[in-house]
């Protein structure tokens, strides 16, 4: 499978990575689109948050774990925004399951 977040995982394309245990990656955004903007994935490849079942949805909890412990580590004590894009309208460009960790400045009310 030609996945690029699957290659970074396996540290075939390199990544500035934040945070990394038996189940998660986390690493920074290449186009950062707030200060803080780290990318969480399960290292197992599933294809998007549409592709979540009962069978890999242990994943997405260690996500949200390593979610809460990265947003501490980055200081980001006001709060942060989490997103996952999904499919061609929710804006997907990548199809390997992740998690964008935003923060750094007030978001406001607003989605983006
Ligand atoms: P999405 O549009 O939700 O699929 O998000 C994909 C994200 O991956 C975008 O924010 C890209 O900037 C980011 N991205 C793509 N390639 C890389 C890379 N090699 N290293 C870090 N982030 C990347
Ligand atoms: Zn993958």
């Amino acid at each position: 499978m030609d996945c690029i977040f699957c290659k970074i995982v396996s540290g075939d394309i390199p990544s500035q990575v934040v945070y990394e245990d038996d189940y998660v990656y986390a690493f920074r955004d290449i186009s950062p689109q707030t200060p803080t903007h780290i990318l969480i994935i399960p290292k197992e490849h599933v294809d998007s948050a549409a592709a979540i079942t009962p069978d890999n949805s242990v994943l997405t909890a260690k996500c949200f774990e390593a979610i809460a412990k990265i947003a501490k580590v980055e200081g980001l004590d006001s709060g942060f925004r989490v997103i996952t894009n999904v499919g061609k309208s929710g804006g997907q460009t990548v199809y390997h399951l992740h998690y964008h960790l935003l923060g750094g400045k007030d978001l406001g009310v607003r989605l983006v």
